[in-house]
């Protein structure tokens, strides 16, 4: 098989699973203990949060390990709302955000607060100005994706968190499908709270994080969940040790390697764009756009349809987020201006670390065969 599927989900690095596998065996302590077991997990865990927050230009104080993005963008929203209920009761956020952030933020909706939802153009991004025309006194919280899942846009987030900083509204920001692909600095993008996935980073899944800005401002919110002083009281429970351990060195990794992998897997990305042909059109931006990511519509064609051929032809592709599994029309691409049947005519290839040049070229052959 060639995994050309990375935004779903991406392997585990054989680095990764080896650092973790100790803390699985003989390591088993709980971080919270007062004796030799205790303190070996819990100076894994800090330096972990040390690995990630390197990885975002944070302070450790200001990383809570979570059980994967989705709880850290609940907790982000949800949170954050609460705590600032008496400052305001307003939402910000764009049409294509992960359904984490869209479904919570409807759910917020209808627990009383109002929501305003940004929409994008043609080319899959959010324009600066819709943002600030959106505030409004009574905002507290901005939510936009740094990198989308599905076309794999990069939003110009330090523009936007120039405006919030003005405005003196939070900046939320779901980086999950941006991390170890492009450069994230939460000071230079003026960004308060900001989602991490270890499983899409070449770590573990059911283990993530969330920034929580400590200083300028200091950030506030209220558990989700209540059982335990852990994590600051901002996420109670027995730490996931193994799981953050290995979030820690996928961040590590990330950050020594992501540059370079990037531009590697940017020339594979565009051999596969031009062996698909002109009837694969790309969706979104070419220019702001993840180095792995090439999300098309083909013309005339069911996207479920070719997932399935390409499937049985050894290629691992998907139509667009592993969530809807291609039978709905992507909100995404709705968001797009496409029609319903465009929508569904949509392929998504994510490449990643171990992505070949002759992955590419066959996947681009068994396409060509199956059209
Ligand atoms: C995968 C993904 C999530 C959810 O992350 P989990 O760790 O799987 O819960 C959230 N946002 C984006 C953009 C994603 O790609």
């Amino acid at each position: 098989m060639a995994y050309l599927d990375h935004h779903a989900t991406t392997p585990i690095d054989p680095r990764v699973l080896d650092a973790m596998l100790p803390y699985l065996r003989e390591q088993y302590g709980n971080p919270g203990s007062p004796h030799a077991y205790g303190r070996a997990a819990d100076a894994a865990v800090e330096r972990a949060r040390v690995q990630v927050a390197g990885l975002l230009g944070a302070h450790p104080s200001e990383i809570v390990f979570t059980s994967g993005a989705t709880e850290s963008d609940n907790l982000a929203l949800r949170g954050v709302a609460a705590f600032y209920r008496d400052v305001g009761d307003h939402l910000v956020v764009s049409t294509i955000e992960h359904k984490a952030i869209l479904q919570t933020a409807d759910e917020l909706e209808a627990g009383g607060m109002r929501v305003t939802r940004v929409p994008v153009g043609r080319d899959g991004l959010v324009d600066p100005r819709a943002i600030a025309d959106a505030i409004e006194p009574s905002t507290i919280l901005v939510s936009v994706m740094l990198a989308n899942n599905e076309i794999g846009t990069v939003q110009p987030i330090a523009e936007i968190g120039r405006i919030t900083r003005a405005r003196r509204v939070l900046l939320h920001t779901d980086a999950v499908q941006a991390l170890g692909r492009i450069p994230v600095d939460v000071d230079r993008d003026g960004v308060d709270l900001l989602s991490v996935s270890a499983h899409k980073m070449y770590g573990p899944k059911g283990v993530g994080a969330l920034f929580v800005r400590q200083r300028r401002p200091r950030v506030r919110l209220v558990p989700e969940i209540a059982g335990g002083g852990q994590e600051g009281g901002r996420r109670p429970g027995t730490l996931n040790v193994a799981g953050i351990v290995g979030l820690g060195k996928a961040a590590e990794i990330a950050q020594a390697e992501g540059p370079e992998e990037a531009r590697r897997v940017a020339v594979l990305r565009d051999r596969l764009r031009a062996a698909l042909g002109p009837r694969a059109r790309v969706n979104g931006s070419m220019r702001a756009r993840l180095p792995g990511n090439l999300s098309v519509c083909i013309d005339g064609a069911v996207g479920r349809e070719l997932v399935e051929a390409l499937d049985a032809r050894g290629i691992a592709c998907s139509t667009g987020s592993a969530c809807s599994k291609g039978i709905e029309p992507s909100h995404v691409l709705l968001a797009l201006g496409h029609t319903p049947e465009i929508a569904l005519s949509a392929l998504r290839f994510g490449l990643g670390r171990w992505t070949t040049a002759e992955d590419v070229d066959r996947a681009a052959a068994a396409l060509r065969s199956i059209l």
